[in-house]
């Protein structure tokens, strides 16, 4: 994970740029990826994103995760959900992600 230093919003390591506001990563703050890493074979895992929020409208939660779908692109979009916890509006994306730096060390699974 890294932040964005534009937006401050948290954005998953296999992005390159915010999906909010296109700011390059490189210009992010506390990076931790190291250059050279060798490329491994993406293994795939189920993630989502949450957008919630008391002082958010339906529509303000639902195009943000409008807008980080059209970001992530529709080969990784699995569906959207929306649910309201104790007067919070929740909108969660579920997604695609790949594990590479999750799988490393161990060898793949046969
Ligand atoms: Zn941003």
């Amino acid at each position: 994970m890294w932040t964005c230093a534009k937006c401050g919003e948290v954005i998953e390591n296999q992005f390159d740029a915010c999906w909010k506001c296109s700011t390059a990563r490189s210009a992010a703050a506390g990076s931790t990826e190291t250059p050279g890493t060798p490329k491994r074979k993406p293994a795939w895992r189920m993630s989502y994103k949450v957008f919630r929020g008391t002082f958010a409208t339906w529509e303000a939660l639902f195009s943000e995760a409008a807008e980080f779908a059209t970001y992530i692109g529709p080969e990784r979009v699995i569906s959207i959900s929306h649910s309201e916890d104790a007067g919070d509006g929740v909108v969660s994306v579920w997604y695609w992600t790949d594990v590479t730096e999750a799988a490393g060390g161990k060898s793949e699974p046969v």
